[in-house]
């Protein structure tokens, strides 16, 4: 496991798991649960942290300052599950696809 943790290729196309905690129902114990990315990007614990970076930039790209398409972007997979939020970042979807492409941001 940890060295997939440490891949830094783009999970969307990997079968890379994420570790995520929750309480056991049962007997109340914090136990750990692994999910795709895909699977990640589909949890309120995504889209609530989403919503705090999208605010925290203000609903702009932080490259372009376009308010349309925006998306929030990993700048490192190392912390999924369990992100800083200097991990995301807001970009629009074309800067972000620019970012993916060639690995920079302009
Ligand atoms: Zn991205
Ligand atoms: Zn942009």
């Amino acid at each position: 496991m940890e060295e997939v943790q440490r891949q830094r290729t783009d999970l969307r196309q990997s079968s890379y798991k994420i570790a995520l905690k929750r309480i056991n129902p049962t007997d109340g114990h914090v136990e750990l649960y692994y999910i795709s990315y895909k699977e990640y990007l589909l949890t309120d614990v995504w889209d609530k942290l989403r919503k705090k970076i999208l605010q925290r930039d203000g609903h702009r790209c932080v490259i372009c300052n376009s308010n349309h398409h925006l998306h929030v972007h990993h700048r490192t997979y190392e912390n999924c599950g369990a992100e800083d939020d200097n991990d995301l970042v807001t970009l629009c979807s074309s800067c972000h696809k620019t970012f993916h492409r060639i690995g920079i941001l302009k």
